[in-house]
């Protein structure tokens, strides 16, 4: 396994979520990745939906497939990205925005510690004067203090404010540094990623959200989730870039027969097919894009149907039995579901902000299909 600097393993692609925490649903909650247990894709899932305590109301945020909403947005930025003398540009304006706002950060900073100066000033002579024009009118201590206390305490209180004033101006001062170096950040992205922004990894690719200070925001209700894993038969074929046999010929059987019953091992009654039947079960599945369940049988269940398939795949048998189908006249996969995005808007800093002009929205469109059964 790769390790990283730190040590620690490598998180694997697969586990990284570019848009976690940016990505922002109707409800006003972040969406987080998360790979479900069943199919092992990769989905969005709504912060909302997490029960704060047993019972409590959760929202109603459809789940966000993860490839698609990462590749659209991808799609997009690299439009506005691929251009490095717009973001160059960009980069330098906000550099000179930036430039300017600090100027009047110190400007300001230093003025209010001189007042703060003065209000100190003031405050030490206004105690000596009082303190004295109290004693020579002859009070006591006590009365001398509660004199001196009453006449400092709205210079202390302005004093106090001053102060206040200044640390908020320091805070901001410190905002624009960052800000800063975060624009020479992007100015050094556009040196570097431009001939590579089509070849980035998912990590590259949150760095990029993360320097773009880039959020999304979900404007529509997404459409459910389609209920179920992918079909794994589709998903044999669709690897290979294979069509689907219509028929199990004779002369194929003659051949395939031996290899599916050497392979076989002892199983319950209810799991005991009839090999033949097996093979085209298997097969009408993927024709028909339907469940395990809906495939007729005279013998066994579609779940013995589906742990039978899943044997052969592993082992390679199944491999070895479509090799004598290829022949075989085949039908063409059975069109994809298709998984729609809800209509999303990106946000962004200055910067993003400047480059994306009236390109902010995406999805909403019934983009590429992404295979599910
Ligand atoms: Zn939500």
């Amino acid at each position: 396994m790769e390790h990283g600097k730190n040590g620690r393993p490598k998180r694997k692609d697969a586990e990284i979520y570019p848009l976690s925490e940016k990505l922002f649903g109707l409800c006003g909650s972040h969406y987080v990745g998360q790979k479900q247990t069943l199919s092992g894709q990769r989905w969005y899932r709504c912060s909302g939906k997490h029960e704060r305590y047993p019972g409590a109301p959760v929202c109603e945020c459809n789940g966000i497939p993860s490839d698609l909403v990462e590749t659209e947005l991808w799609t997009l930025l690299i439009k506005v990205l691929s251009n490095p003398k717009e973001l160059q540009k960009a980069a330098a304006e906000y550099l000179d925005m930036t430039a300017d706002q600090k100027v009047s950060f110190e400007d300001r900073i230093e003025e209010l510690g001189r007042q703060i100066e003065v209000q100190a000033r003031a405050i030490k002579a206004a105690m000596t004067v009082t303190a004295k024009i109290a004693a020579i009118e002859g009070k006591n201590d006590e009365e001398i203090e509660a004199e001196v206390e009453a006449t400092v305490a709205p210079l202390m209180h302005e004093k106090t404010s001053l102060e206040h004033l200044r640390a908020e101006a320091v805070q901001w001062q410190l905002e624009a540094d960052a800000a800063n170096d975060h624009a020479k950040d992007l100015k050094k992205l556009a040196e570097t990623a431009r001939r590579r922004l089509h070849q980035l990894t998912l990590s590259e690719q949150a760095e990029v959200l993360n320097l773009l200070g880039l959020k999304v925001r979900v404007t529509q209700a997404a459409p459910p989730a389609p209920k179920g894993a992918p079909c794994p038969v589709r998903t044999w074929f669709e690897e290979r870039d294979l069509k689907i046999p219509a028929r199990v010929g004779e002369e194929a059987w003659r051949h395939i027969e031996p290899i599916v019953s050497a392979g076989d091992r002892p199983c319950r009654a209810d799991q005991r097919f009839d090999h033949r039947e097996a093979v085209e079960g298997i097969l009408h599945k993927a024709r028909t894009a339907g469940r395990w369940s809906d495939v007729p049988l005279a013998k066994g269940t579609g779940k013995g149907l589906s742990s039978r398939f899943r044997r052969w795949r592993e082992s390679g048998i199944w491999d070895q039995v479509m090799e004598f189908l290829t022949g075989e006249e085949a039908t063409e996969l059975p069109p994809a579901r298709k998984i729609e995005l809800p209509k999303m808007e990106v946000e962004g800093g200055f910067i993003l902000q400047e480059l994306l002009g009236s390109l902010t929205t995406f999805g909403g469109t019934l983009p590429s299909s992404t295979t599910m059964s």
